[in-house]
Protein backbone atom coordinates (compact mmCIF):
# COMPACT_ATOMS: atom_id res chain seq x y z
CA UNK A 1 0.00 0.00 0.00
CA UNK A 2 2.04 3.35 -1.06
CA UNK A 3 1.78 5.72 2.00
CA UNK A 4 0.76 9.26 1.29
CA UNK A 5 3.65 11.36 0.41
CA UNK A 6 2.34 14.40 2.70
CA UNK A 7 0.83 12.74 5.89
CA UNK A 8 1.05 16.05 8.10
CA UNK A 9 2.90 19.03 8.93
CA UNK A 10 3.17 22.42 7.43
CA UNK A 11 3.20 22.25 3.41
CA UNK A 12 6.34 23.15 1.43
CA UNK A 13 4.18 24.56 -1.07
CA UNK A 14 0.36 25.24 -1.69
CA UNK A 15 -1.79 22.41 -3.25
CA UNK A 16 -1.73 21.74 -6.83
CA UNK A 17 -5.90 21.44 -6.71
CA UNK A 18 -7.69 23.46 -3.99
CA UNK A 19 -11.89 23.38 -4.02
CA UNK A 20 -13.44 25.66 -1.52
CA UNK A 21 -17.41 25.25 -0.82
CA UNK A 22 -17.78 23.99 -4.47
CA UNK A 23 -21.62 23.73 -5.23
CA UNK A 24 -22.56 22.78 -8.65
CA UNK A 25 -26.65 22.59 -8.98
CA UNK A 26 -29.14 22.15 -11.86
CA UNK A 27 -32.61 23.61 -12.43
CA UNK A 28 -34.71 20.20 -13.04
CA UNK A 29 -38.47 21.27 -15.00
CA UNK A 30 -41.24 20.26 -13.41
CA UNK A 31 -44.48 18.76 -15.64
CA UNK A 32 -47.83 19.23 -15.06
CA UNK A 33 -48.91 20.27 -11.41
CA UNK A 34 -45.43 19.77 -10.30
CA UNK A 35 -43.19 22.53 -10.19
CA UNK A 36 -39.30 23.36 -10.97
CA UNK A 37 -36.79 21.60 -8.76
CA UNK A 38 -33.53 21.91 -8.04
CA UNK A 39 -30.94 19.50 -7.94
CA UNK A 40 -27.91 19.54 -6.06
CA UNK A 41 -25.52 17.36 -7.27
CA UNK A 42 -22.51 18.32 -4.89
CA UNK A 43 -22.90 20.60 -2.05
CA UNK A 44 -20.56 22.74 -0.78
CA UNK A 45 -17.41 20.13 -0.77
CA UNK A 46 -14.33 21.42 0.08
CA UNK A 47 -10.38 19.31 -0.17
CA UNK A 48 -7.02 20.01 -1.54
CA UNK A 49 -4.91 18.02 -3.27
CA UNK A 50 -1.23 17.82 -2.47
CA UNK A 51 1.28 17.66 -5.38
CA UNK A 52 2.40 13.61 -6.53
CA UNK A 53 -0.65 12.65 -4.90
CA UNK A 54 -3.63 10.28 -5.61
CA UNK A 55 -6.81 11.61 -4.45
CA UNK A 56 -10.08 9.31 -4.53
CA UNK A 57 -13.32 10.19 -4.99
CA UNK A 58 -15.41 6.94 -4.03
CA UNK A 59 -19.51 6.80 -3.80
CA UNK A 60 -22.44 5.09 -5.34
CA UNK A 61 -23.64 6.32 -8.44
CA UNK A 62 -25.54 9.86 -7.91
CA UNK A 63 -23.42 10.92 -5.26
CA UNK A 64 -22.43 13.64 -7.44
CA UNK A 65 -18.54 12.50 -8.67
CA UNK A 66 -18.74 12.80 -12.19
CA UNK A 67 -20.03 16.45 -11.44
CA UNK A 68 -17.35 17.03 -9.59
CA UNK A 69 -14.84 15.65 -11.84
CA UNK A 70 -16.26 17.71 -14.76
CA UNK A 71 -15.91 21.04 -12.39
CA UNK A 72 -11.83 20.10 -12.10
CA UNK A 73 -11.69 19.52 -15.73
CA UNK A 74 -13.37 23.01 -16.38
CA UNK A 75 -16.00 21.60 -18.65
CA UNK A 76 -18.99 22.59 -15.83
CA UNK A 77 -18.62 25.90 -13.66
CA UNK A 78 -19.44 25.63 -10.26
CA UNK A 79 -22.54 27.34 -9.07
CA UNK A 80 -20.96 28.43 -5.99
CA UNK A 81 -17.33 27.99 -4.70
CA UNK A 82 -14.07 28.10 -5.96
CA UNK A 83 -11.45 25.26 -7.30
CA UNK A 84 -8.07 26.69 -7.62
CA UNK A 85 -4.69 25.32 -9.59
CA UNK A 86 -1.51 26.15 -7.72
CA UNK A 87 -3.21 28.74 -5.88
CA UNK A 88 -4.80 30.48 -8.89
CA UNK A 89 -8.69 30.22 -9.05
CA UNK A 90 -10.05 28.14 -11.94
CA UNK A 91 -12.13 31.31 -13.69
CA UNK A 92 -8.28 32.98 -13.87
CA UNK A 93 -6.65 30.45 -15.62
CA UNK A 94 -7.30 30.36 -19.25
CA UNK A 95 -8.19 27.78 -21.49
CA UNK A 96 -4.69 26.33 -22.90
CA UNK A 97 -3.35 26.50 -19.01
CA UNK A 98 -6.03 24.55 -17.91
CA UNK A 99 -5.56 21.92 -20.61
CA UNK A 100 -1.85 22.09 -19.56
CA UNK A 101 -3.08 21.34 -15.80
CA UNK A 102 -5.55 18.95 -15.90
CA UNK A 103 -6.49 16.31 -18.34
CA UNK A 104 -9.14 13.82 -17.98
CA UNK A 105 -9.02 10.02 -18.63
CA UNK A 106 -12.49 8.69 -18.70
CA UNK A 107 -14.03 5.54 -18.14
CA UNK A 108 -14.65 3.88 -21.42
CA UNK A 109 -11.97 3.80 -24.35
CA UNK A 110 -14.67 2.13 -26.92
CA UNK A 111 -16.68 5.68 -27.04
CA UNK A 112 -14.14 7.99 -25.72
CA UNK A 113 -11.99 7.67 -29.25
CA UNK A 114 -12.91 8.81 -32.57
CA UNK A 115 -13.83 6.13 -34.58
CA UNK A 116 -11.95 7.80 -37.71
CA UNK A 117 -8.99 9.07 -36.03
CA UNK A 118 -5.64 7.12 -36.30
CA UNK A 119 -4.13 7.01 -33.12
CA UNK A 120 -1.48 9.39 -33.85
CA UNK A 121 -3.73 11.85 -34.79
CA UNK A 122 -5.43 10.80 -31.41
CA UNK A 123 -2.63 11.18 -29.57
CA UNK A 124 -1.15 14.47 -31.14
CA UNK A 125 -5.18 15.86 -31.32
CA UNK A 126 -4.41 18.25 -28.10
CA UNK A 127 -1.56 19.39 -29.44
CA UNK A 128 -2.61 20.26 -32.60
CA UNK A 129 -5.75 22.03 -30.99
CA UNK A 130 -3.47 24.25 -28.77
CA UNK A 131 -1.30 24.98 -31.48
CA UNK A 132 1.13 23.60 -29.82
CA UNK A 133 5.03 22.77 -31.55
CA UNK A 134 5.38 22.04 -35.49
CA UNK A 135 3.96 18.75 -37.06
CA UNK A 136 7.69 17.24 -36.14
CA UNK A 137 7.51 18.11 -32.48
CA UNK A 138 4.04 16.42 -32.14
CA UNK A 139 5.34 13.50 -33.90
CA UNK A 140 7.95 13.21 -31.87
CA UNK A 141 5.46 14.12 -28.57
CA UNK A 142 3.90 10.83 -30.18
CA UNK A 143 6.30 8.39 -30.45
CA UNK A 144 7.67 9.29 -27.36
CA UNK A 145 4.22 9.03 -25.56
CA UNK A 146 3.24 5.69 -27.25
CA UNK A 147 6.55 4.09 -25.73
CA UNK A 148 6.16 5.47 -22.26
CA UNK A 149 2.05 3.99 -22.16
CA UNK A 150 3.33 0.70 -23.87
CA UNK A 151 1.94 0.98 -27.10
CA UNK A 152 3.80 -0.47 -30.20
CA UNK A 153 5.68 1.83 -32.96
CA UNK A 154 3.16 -0.21 -35.64
CA UNK A 155 0.01 0.40 -34.60
CA UNK A 156 0.78 4.46 -34.97
CA UNK A 157 -1.11 4.25 -37.87
CA UNK A 158 -4.20 1.81 -36.30
CA UNK A 159 -8.02 3.09 -35.59
CA UNK A 160 -9.66 2.43 -32.45
CA UNK A 161 -11.69 -0.89 -33.90
CA UNK A 162 -7.97 -2.13 -34.41
CA UNK A 163 -7.39 -2.21 -30.99
CA UNK A 164 -8.32 -4.18 -27.75
CA UNK A 165 -9.43 -2.28 -24.72
CA UNK A 166 -7.04 -2.38 -22.78
CA UNK A 167 -4.54 -0.78 -25.71
CA UNK A 168 -7.59 1.60 -26.48
CA UNK A 169 -7.19 2.85 -22.77
CA UNK A 170 -3.62 3.57 -23.43
CA UNK A 171 -4.47 5.68 -26.29
CA UNK A 172 -6.65 7.18 -23.70
CA UNK A 173 -4.04 7.69 -21.27
CA UNK A 174 -1.28 8.68 -23.85
CA UNK A 175 -3.91 11.47 -24.93
CA UNK A 176 -4.36 12.75 -21.33
CA UNK A 177 -0.32 12.83 -21.63
CA UNK A 178 0.06 15.18 -24.52
CA UNK A 179 0.11 18.39 -22.74
CA UNK A 180 2.38 17.19 -20.21
CA UNK A 181 -0.31 18.24 -17.58
CA UNK A 182 -0.03 18.00 -13.68
CA UNK A 183 -3.28 16.37 -12.81
CA UNK A 184 -4.88 13.83 -14.45
CA UNK A 185 -8.59 13.15 -13.54
CA UNK A 186 -9.27 9.46 -14.10
CA UNK A 187 -13.14 8.80 -14.12
CA UNK A 188 -13.51 5.25 -13.91
CA UNK A 189 -10.57 4.51 -15.78
CA UNK A 190 -10.39 0.67 -15.66
CA UNK A 191 -14.25 -0.17 -15.06
CA UNK A 192 -15.18 -1.25 -19.07
CA UNK A 193 -12.50 -3.17 -19.38
CA UNK A 194 -11.34 -7.25 -18.82
CA UNK A 195 -10.62 -8.08 -14.93
CA UNK A 196 -7.17 -8.85 -16.20
CA UNK A 197 -6.78 -5.78 -18.15
CA UNK A 198 -7.85 -3.74 -15.70
CA UNK A 199 -4.63 -4.86 -13.29
CA UNK A 200 -2.47 -3.40 -16.29
CA UNK A 201 -3.89 -0.15 -16.61
CA UNK A 202 -4.09 0.15 -12.90
CA UNK A 203 0.22 -0.76 -13.03
CA UNK A 204 0.54 1.21 -16.03
CA UNK A 205 -0.86 4.78 -13.87
CA UNK A 206 1.00 4.03 -10.81
CA UNK A 207 3.85 3.88 -12.69
CA UNK A 208 3.70 6.77 -15.15
CA UNK A 209 2.59 8.50 -11.85
CA UNK A 210 6.17 8.16 -10.17
CA UNK A 211 7.58 8.47 -13.29
CA UNK A 212 6.23 11.73 -14.02
CA UNK A 213 5.37 12.80 -10.74
CA UNK A 214 1.38 13.26 -11.40
CA UNK A 215 -1.33 14.08 -9.57
CA UNK A 216 -4.40 11.97 -9.76
CA UNK A 217 -7.83 12.24 -8.83
CA UNK A 218 -9.00 8.58 -9.38
CA UNK A 219 -13.02 8.90 -8.87
CA UNK A 220 -14.06 5.32 -8.85
CA UNK A 221 -17.04 3.62 -7.16
CA UNK A 222 -15.15 0.38 -7.07
CA UNK A 223 -12.97 -0.07 -3.31
CA UNK A 224 -11.15 -2.64 -4.25
CA UNK A 225 -8.85 -0.13 -7.13
CA UNK A 226 -8.60 2.93 -4.58
CA UNK A 227 -7.24 0.54 -1.82
CA UNK A 228 -4.86 -0.47 -4.69
CA UNK A 229 -3.97 3.01 -5.75
CA UNK A 230 -4.91 5.96 -3.65
CA UNK A 231 -3.39 8.14 -1.07
CA UNK A 232 -6.27 9.71 0.37
CA UNK A 233 -10.11 8.59 -0.25
CA UNK A 234 -12.55 10.87 -0.12
CA UNK A 235 -16.21 9.50 0.43
CA UNK A 236 -19.46 11.51 -1.69
CA UNK A 237 -23.03 10.82 -0.42
CA UNK A 238 -25.83 12.47 -2.11
CA UNK A 239 -23.33 15.62 -3.05
CA UNK A 240 -21.48 15.82 0.47
CA UNK A 241 -17.88 14.71 1.19
CA UNK A 242 -18.60 12.69 4.39
CA UNK A 243 -15.46 11.66 4.84
CA UNK A 244 -11.98 12.15 3.90
CA UNK A 245 -9.13 10.57 4.81
CA UNK A 246 -5.61 8.70 4.33
CA UNK A 247 -6.73 4.96 2.67
CA UNK A 248 -5.11 3.03 5.46
CA UNK A 249 -6.57 4.76 7.65
CA UNK A 250 -10.17 4.60 6.02
CA UNK A 251 -9.95 0.93 5.33
CA UNK A 252 -8.43 -0.29 8.85
CA UNK A 253 -10.86 2.19 11.29
CA UNK A 254 -13.58 4.09 8.54
CA UNK A 255 -15.38 7.02 10.95
CA UNK A 256 -18.36 7.67 9.09
CA UNK A 257 -21.41 5.23 8.94
CA UNK A 258 -21.85 4.87 5.41
CA UNK A 259 -18.38 4.12 4.87
CA UNK A 260 -18.53 1.39 6.80
CA UNK A 261 -21.67 0.60 4.56
CA UNK A 262 -19.06 0.70 1.14
CA UNK A 263 -16.75 -1.28 2.53
CA UNK A 264 -18.70 -4.20 4.05
CA UNK A 265 -19.97 -4.39 0.07
CA UNK A 266 -15.86 -5.37 -0.57
CA UNK A 267 -14.97 -7.14 2.79
CA UNK A 268 -17.49 -9.14 4.06
CA UNK A 269 -15.24 -12.20 3.57
CA UNK A 270 -13.31 -10.75 6.57
CA UNK A 271 -16.67 -11.10 9.33
CA UNK A 272 -14.04 -10.33 11.97
CA UNK A 273 -13.84 -6.44 11.05
CA UNK A 274 -17.62 -6.36 12.20
CA UNK A 275 -18.81 -3.92 9.28
CA UNK A 276 -22.25 -3.62 8.00
CA UNK A 277 -23.46 -5.47 5.00
CA UNK A 278 -23.24 -3.27 1.40
CA UNK A 279 -26.14 -0.63 0.45
CA UNK A 280 -28.23 -2.23 -1.40
CA UNK A 281 -28.34 -0.66 -4.40
CA UNK A 282 -32.44 0.65 -4.47
CA UNK A 283 -31.98 2.06 -1.48
CA UNK A 284 -30.42 5.30 -2.18
CA UNK A 285 -32.77 8.38 -2.61
CA UNK A 286 -33.77 10.87 -5.00
CA UNK A 287 -31.26 13.50 -4.88
CA UNK A 288 -34.24 15.68 -6.02
CA UNK A 289 -35.77 15.19 -2.76
CA UNK A 290 -32.57 14.38 -0.32
CA UNK A 291 -33.80 13.96 3.48
CA UNK A 292 -33.90 16.00 6.08
CA UNK A 293 -30.99 16.56 8.89
CA UNK A 294 -28.16 13.85 7.90
CA UNK A 295 -29.13 13.13 4.01
CA UNK A 296 -27.80 9.41 5.16
CA UNK A 297 -30.10 9.19 7.80
CA UNK A 298 -32.49 6.33 6.31
CA UNK A 299 -30.25 4.02 5.77
CA UNK A 300 -27.61 4.35 8.78
CA UNK A 301 -27.66 1.73 11.06
CA UNK A 302 -26.69 4.35 14.06
CA UNK A 303 -29.25 7.02 13.19
CA UNK A 304 -30.29 8.88 16.23
CA UNK A 305 -33.01 11.72 16.69
CA UNK A 306 -30.92 14.76 15.84
CA UNK A 307 -29.83 12.79 12.65
CA UNK A 308 -33.48 13.58 11.30
CA UNK A 309 -33.87 16.96 11.35
CA UNK A 310 -30.24 18.51 12.25
CA UNK A 311 -27.37 18.26 9.33
CA UNK A 312 -24.11 17.56 10.97
CA UNK A 313 -21.07 19.40 10.90
CA UNK A 314 -17.97 18.84 8.90
CA UNK A 315 -14.89 18.18 11.59
CA UNK A 316 -11.63 18.35 10.90
CA UNK A 317 -8.38 16.49 12.81
CA UNK A 318 -4.78 15.61 11.99
CA UNK A 319 -6.43 12.23 9.59
CA UNK A 320 -8.87 14.10 7.65
CA UNK A 321 -12.60 15.02 8.17
CA UNK A 322 -15.72 13.17 8.60
CA UNK A 323 -19.44 14.64 8.56
CA UNK A 324 -21.72 12.67 11.66
CA UNK A 325 -22.86 13.38 14.51
CA UNK A 326 -20.87 10.55 16.13
CA UNK A 327 -17.79 12.63 15.66
CA UNK A 328 -18.03 15.94 17.69
CA UNK A 329 -14.76 17.80 18.07
CA UNK A 330 -14.00 16.24 21.40
CA UNK A 331 -14.13 12.74 20.79
CA UNK A 332 -11.45 13.84 17.79
CA UNK A 333 -8.36 11.88 19.31
CA UNK A 334 -9.71 8.83 19.78
CA UNK A 335 -8.88 7.90 16.36
CA UNK A 336 -4.99 9.00 16.91
FE1 LIG B 1 -25.81 8.21 10.85
FE2 LIG B 1 -26.59 10.29 12.29
FE3 LIG B 1 -24.04 10.07 11.57
FE4 LIG B 1 -25.90 10.63 9.77
S1 LIG B 1 -25.26 11.92 11.49
S2 LIG B 1 -24.27 9.18 9.54
S3 LIG B 1 -27.61 9.42 10.50
S4 LIG B 1 -25.18 8.69 12.94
Amino acid sequence: MMEPRHAGGPDPEPPVLECTGVTRAFRVKGRLFNPARTLCAVDAVSFSVRRGEVFAIVGESGAGKTTLAKMLLGLQAPSSGVIRFAGRPLGEVGRVAIARRVQPVFQDPYSSLNPRKTLGQIISLPLAVHRIGTEADRRARVDEIMAMVGLPEHLLHAYPNQLSGGQRQRVAIARALAMKPDILVCDEPTSALDVSVQAQIINLLRELQQELGLTYVLVSHDLGVIRHMADRVAVMYLGRMVEIGRTAQIFRAPRHPYTEMLLGAILTPEPELGLPPGPAEDSFPDPLDPPDGCRFHPRCPSVQNPCRHTSPETRHDAHGSVECHLHPAEQETRYG
